[in-house]
């Protein structure tokens, strides 16, 4: 197996243990509160400059997924930095 599945399977385990049904939003909500998702968008952030991908601000950076089909092994273009602004904006719009 891919080594870097590993604590994605161990985080759906976790999952599965603590939801009865195995519900997506509960779940999503693990993985962003894990400490390997607050790792990767710090990545992400230091590696797009630390800044807002669409009006270039500093403020309130946050990592949104482009797609949710690679969730815990996420390639580089499923997520963009977003200030928290743009971020709603993106949500409004989608
Ligand atoms: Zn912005
Ligand atoms: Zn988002």
């Amino acid at each position: 197996m891919d080594p870097k599945n590993i604590w994605w399977l161990r985080w759906c385990l976790l999952a599965i243990i603590e939801c009865d049904r195995f519900e997506w939003k509960h779940f999503y909500k693990l993985y962003i509160d894990s400490k390997e998702w607050k790792k990767r968008s710090k990545a992400i952030k230091n590696e797009r400059g630390n800044k807002c991908q669409l009006c270039s601000s500093f403020e309130s950076l946050q990592v949104h997924h482009n797609t949710h089909e690679r969730i815990g092994h996420e390639d580089d273009a499923d997520l963009i930095v977003l200030c928290r602004r743009c971020h709603s904006k993106f949500h409004g719009v989608i």
